[in-house]
């Protein structure tokens, strides 16, 4: 009987043979460590850009969406609990999809790029990583989205045929992440710095939870944090929270709250700061950071008008709006 230890993430899972780690779905099969859902994804998806959310990146475009079932996270307001808390055995899987047959679908639905998403990516590394090689050898983009919860030594390899990511960063503060998500919030801040490292163009999401962690404070020490480690020039999504999983009795994030909290954003400097799932919202569109001109005005997913030049660039003052652009 040998166990042997996963070192994907910090949870270092000391794994039995013929057990799993703790995100369900990596066993130890006679000695060997193995994910049981490599190549078995349970969502497959054809999205907007927008959805994942990046805004400063292929905007407009259609991006091809893969998820297996697992999660190394066991967030208490998981949108995606069904998929994420369980195996890949407890499920159906929607067929077997190789990386190439992954590869080969998103051409032929002309989408340039391929979404690694909606559960945790990076427990299903190998399929990431396998497919993404693919990927850029046939001309498309690959994008990660994560919680960020991973060592720094496979997300560096990774970060070699990855063009863009979106981290969950849950909140400012490690008692959230413990008591909330079941995990620790430095592993999360170190892979954002690995991630901008490896010049991997980096957006942040942060979903805002009623009296959890929406403290003007504790929005005011992660975007300063930001602008220090990341750049000021790194997107931040203000999220909207809505009921879910085992917080169904916390309501909605009140707009205000989510208008607040962008402010506080800005003040500190941050230069895009975006409210998310509050459709209709100006905080939604991009506007310049040096003259104020509307760059890509946006209603939820859809855009409405795209002003920028080709480059990116400000037509008014010029200025290069960091990201990758058309
Ligand atoms: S990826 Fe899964 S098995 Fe590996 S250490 Fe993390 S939780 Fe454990």
């Amino acid at each position: 009987m040998t166990t042997v230890v996963c070192e994907l993430c910090p949870r270092y899972c000391a794994i039995p043979d013929g057990g799993a780690g703790d995100c369900r779905v990596r066993i130890n099969l006679d000695g060997k460590l193995i994910a049981t859902t490599f190549a078995r994804p349970s969502s497959v998806h054809i999205d907007p850009m927008e959805k994942k959310p990046l805004f400063h990146f292929l905007p407009g475009t259609s991006i091809f969406s893969i998820a297996t079932a697992g999660c190394n996270l066991h967030c208490k307001n998981c949108q995606n609990w069904q998929l994420s808390q369980h195996s890949g055995e407890e499920m159906d899987t929607i067929f077997k999809a190789p990386p190439e047959l992954i590869v080969k679908t998103a051409i032929t639905q002309s989408c340039s790029s391929i979404a690694y998403t909606y559960s945790e990516p990076l427990i299903f590394y190998e399929y990431v990583n396998e497919t993404a090689i693919i990927a850029h050898h046939r001309g498309l983009k690959n994008v990660l989205v994560t919680a960020g919860y991973v060592n720094e030594t496979p997300l560096r390899q990774l970060c070699k045929n990855l063009d863009a990511a979106n981290v969950d960063l849950k909140a400012f503060d490690d008692n959230f992440y413990r008591q909330v998500c079941g995990a620790t919030l430095k592993p999360v801040l170190d892979a954002l710095v690995v991630l901008r490292q490896e010049e991997v163009w980096l957006e942040i999401t942060n979903l805002i939870i009623p009296g959890l962690n929406d403290d003007l404070s504790m929005v005011r020490r992660m975007a300063t944090w930001i602008r220090d480690e990341l750049g000021k020039d790194t997107p931040l999504h203000l999220s909207r929270f809505s009921p879910q999983y085992q917080m169904r009795n916390i309501p909605p994030t009140p707009s205000e709250a989510l208008r607040r909290s962008r402010e506080e954003a800005m003040n500190v400097g941050l230069e895009h700061v975006y409210v998310g799932n509050l459709p209709g919202d100006d905080s939604e569109s991009t506007y310049c950071p040096i003259d104020g001109t509307l760059l890509i005005k946006r209603y939820g997913f859809t855009i409405q008008n795209y002003n920028l030049l080709k480059g990116g660039r400000c037509p008014t003052c010029k200025h290069k709006i960091s990201g990758v652009w058309l």
